[in-house]
């Protein structure tokens, strides 16, 4: 069974068109973590503050570093992206589950 988290609206968020929605989860516990739109077929490393749908984490708010709202484990770090200078959060590897909604 899941635990029941709240769900925060992402009020940053830009439609991305050609995108698709990945569920992320915490690779700890399970607990879902966010919705995100995807663009392409890299690597996913990071999450663009402003493709974040909604989340288990409030990211109107500021946060340096991302943590499961269940377990408390670090899931992301945050920083700017040097080639577009925009909000991110970088995932730590093995921290966290992707799949396609
Ligand atoms: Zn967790």
């Amino acid at each position: 069974m899941r635990n029941q988290v709240k769900i925060f609206k992402n009020p940053n968020c830009k439609k991305v068109r050609g995108s698709h929605v990945l569920e992320v989860s915490c690779a700890y516990c399970g607990c879902f973590i966010a919705h995100y739109q995807k663009v392409g077929e890299s690597n996913f490393v990071k999450m663009y503050n402003e493709r974040i749908i909604e989340g288990s984490i409030d990211f109107s708010q500021y946060h340096g570093a991302l943590f499961c709202p269940d377990c408390g484990r670090q899931i992301a770090t945050r920083y700017i992206t040097k080639m577009d200078k925009k909000e991110a959060y970088r995932f730590i590897r093995s921290a966290f589950h992707k799949r396609k909604v």
